[in-house]
């Protein structure tokens, strides 16, 4: 299993300065207790934009002081002087992506798409500065002569290949061109977020019948009422168009007309002919990429995307793809063939006939699980509380990394839901705050993700991280506990492991800390922590009935251990179609051909031999990973390719002597989880490991058959 939630990461670029802002609170240092907080408690939205503003002239300002240093440049004088500068910046674009992302008000909106190209702007001022380049450069040349450390040497090589790769060696009419597309494309990833955030509010199914919700869970129910008295129908249930309401009731919905009506508007979202329809912005975005590709000396968009990566390039990428791709699909077919005999038993007696279609697939996979595995999804919800499992992961990274996590008070928050843990290392020292953000609002993006609001560094003063983790549970009535899917419960310790990421981080030097890793790494650590859910050690002691506070039975264990490869066509296709094709449209691209996302996705689906039971998870118009940014673009493959890293990682644990063997977990700790970005992450990995990982493991993890020429010594996931 995987979760595709988007992680956030602070901006990257880093300026500083030290003059006094009045006035601004955004511009201020964080005070307070913990190293100094954000100051959530004093945020006004009008003052993002003098914020960012002044924070970009500064920035500017100390980037001219560095390039044009008369000193010979050194290591000290222009990495490190990089690293220090552009903490207001920093401070002012953290506390703005947590709006971004989380309190997204029309006033936010408007603020958004003012300063979204702005935003690009600058940052292309800075990779774009000649003199700061050619110092950087001199550093780069002057790497092996110059006495710095394994990691000092990393940073001068991360800065520099990141400016090259950027265009710093662009000239003239190029440069400016580059500059511009920059400028363009956050206008329309900012235009298709705000369009697939519309939808998702705008489109509302208010049910008022009870007859309507037949097949729908106690809790489903509860959630559909609270959400529609929210939105002033009371005594309606309202199902709304995110991912979180849909799912469940796909699931559980009885009324095959109300699955299809729910099915079609969520995989609509973005693709309805209205002013918030994101065809025309994604073609464009594709001529835009792959024009600025070509200016930077890249045949596609893929190619210049992947060259930072683990995978290197788009071949290897899609070799690992292809090895999956066709298990999957011929377990997709076994999988309807399953369905369909459910069905078809129905209507011996009595039901409408059934053919599965896109809509039944989850309502009929739900029927399946019952009957070939005596595992009923809601006869394990009761057993996981939201509340509990947060103490489960609490209690995971102690038992695995020594941590603890006290409720730290006096600390600002965003919205009063937010709540705040201080957490210390083995030792009782500090190593940041984890925030949690549990539930769905108005104005917050759908998913889950963890959002770094501040890096851990040393090199000049200890800088302690400050990491959240958000989610979207339907908050339930006051006073009683929310439960939770499995599904969710493997969300939250995915996110967590993010955090742990963030928070175990033991650099020097900020931009190499957490979770700023290759795109197709940073999934890995996440994904492991996933294995840890069905461990008895956390079954027995934290999956505890809401009401009778019994741990969950050992044979409902046993059959979620038993189900654990049920349905892993579904889940793999409806990933893997959406990985292939984001590959296939950014190797397609060209600056002067129009791409129609519609007839791309369709003809493309068809050629790979999609099942048509089944759509991709993110259809192209709604595709926020590879639309709404830059980052996930012909990357969404890398949780597969991560996949690869964790399902061998924890068979590590396995072959030791279980999921708390100390000496394991002391490897994970000391190559993976504080490591950051101060080693190759194939090194890094072979260091935990003691090898190079290999694919067997993953197709075992998902039941598929292994690959005929595999060993578990192979060179690359792929
Ligand atoms: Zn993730």
């Amino acid at each position: 299993m995987w979760r595709d939630h988007l992680l956030l990461v602070a901006a990257a670029v880093a300026l500083a300065a030290t003059p006094v802002y009045a006035g601004n609170v955004l511009l201020e240092e964080w005070k307070g207790p913990y190293g100094g907080v954000p100051p959530f408690d004093k945020v006004k939205v009008a003052d993002f934009k003098p914020a960012l503003e002044a924070a970009m002239a500064s920035n500017l300002e100390e980037i001219d002081a560095i390039a044009k240093n008369p000193a010979v440049p050194d290591f000290e004088n222009t990495i490190a002087a990089l690293e220090r500068a552009g903490k207001p910046f920093e401070r002012v674009s953290a506390i703005y992506g947590i709006f971004r992302s989380t309190m997204s008000s029309d006033d936010f909106q408007k603020v958004e798409t003012e300063m979204a190209p702005k935003l690009a702007a600058f940052k292309d001022r800075i990779v774009q500065n000649k003199e700061l380049f050619s110092r950087i450069a001199a550093v780069y040349d002057a790497r092996e002569a110059g006495g710095l450390t394994p990691e000092q040497k990393r940073l001068v090589w991360l800065d520099y290949t990141n400016f090259v790769h950027a265009g710093a060696r662009l000239e003239g009419t190029s440069r400016q061109r580059v500059a511009d597309i920059n400028q363009k494309l956050a206008s329309l990833f900012t235009k298709f977020s705000q369009n697939l955030l519309g939808d998702e509010k705008d489109y509302v199914l208010y049910l008022e019948k009870e007859s309507d919700l037949a097949g729908l869970p106690v809790g489903v129910r509860e959630g559909a009422a609270a959400a529609a008295e929210a939105r002033g129908h009371k005594g309606q249930w309202a199902i709304l168009n995110t991912r979180s309401s849909m799912e469940p009731f796909l699931t559980y919905a009885d009324r095959r007309d109300l699955r299809e009506k729910v099915w079609r508007t969520y995989y609509a979202r973005g693709n309805n002919g209205d002013a918030k329809d994101n065809n025309a912005t994604i073609s464009e975005i594709l001529k835009l990429r792959a024009e600025r590709a070509n200016l930077l000396g890249y045949p596609t968009h893929a190619h210049w995307r992947l060259e930072d990566t683990m995978a290197k390039t788009p071949e290897r990428a899609m070799e690992l793809m292809e090895a999956v791709w066709k298990p999957a699909v011929a377990r997709v077919h076994e999988e309807v063939a399953d369905m369909q005999a459910v069905a078809d038993a129905e209507t011996a007696r009595g039901s409408a006939k059934v053919t599965i279609e896109p809509w039944d697939y989850r309502y009929y996979a739900e029927k399946v699980r019952k009957a070939k595995y005596d595992l009923d999804q809601n006869a394990v919800t009761p057993y996981l509380q939201l509340e509990k499992m947060r103490e489960a992961i609490f209690w995971n990274a102690g038992q695995l990394f020594g941590l603890q996590f006290k409720p730290a008070t006096g600390v600002p928050v965003v919205q009063p839901d937010v709540r705040v843990w201080d957490v210390t290392d083995a030792a009782g020292k500090r190593v940041g705050l984890w925030y949690f953000d549990p539930y769905a609002r108005p104005g917050k993006q759908s998913g889950a993700w963890m959002n770094a609001y501040r890096n851990q560094s040393r090199f000049d003063g200890v800088v302690t991280t400050i990491v959240s983790n958000n989610a979207n549970f339907v908050k339930g009535k006051p006073g009683e506990p929310v439960l939770i899917s499995w599904d969710d419960a493997l969300t939250m310790f995915h996110e967590f492991g993010h955090a742990l990421h963030g928070l175990l981080s033991s650099v020097n030097y900020p931009s190499l800390s957490g979770t700023n890793v290759a795109r197709d790494y940073v999934e890995f650590p996440s994904q492991l922590l996933e294995h840890w859910v069905p461990v008895p050690e956390i079954l027995n002691r934290f999956a505890l009935h809401y009401q009778t506070g019994k741990p969950i039975p050992k044979d409902l264990v046993e059959k979620i251990d038993r189900a654990s490869k049920f349905n892993q066509g579904f889940i793999t296709v409806e990933y893997l179609a959406g990985a292939l094709v984001d590959m296939k449209v950014h190797l397609a691209a060209t600056a002067d051909t129009t791409i129609d996302p519609q007839v791309f996705e369709r003809d493309t689906l068809a050629a790979l031999g999609m099942p048509k039971e089944i759509v991709m998870r993110h259809r192209m118009t709604q595709f926020a990973h590879i639309f709404s940014s830059d980052s996930y673009s012909a990357g969404y493959y890398s949780y597969l390719w991560s996949d690869t890293l964790s399902a061998d990682a924890w068979e590590a644990f396995e072959e030791a002597g279980g999921p708390y063997d100390k000496t394991v977990a002391k490897r994970l700790l000391d190559n993976v989880f504080s490591t950051g970005n101060t080693i190759d992450p194939a090194e890094d990995y072979r260091k935990f490991r003691g090898r190079d990982p290999g694919i067997a493991a993953l197709m075992r993890k998902r039941g598929f058959p292994a690959p005929v020429a595999q060993t578990s010594g192979s060179a690359s996931p792929g």
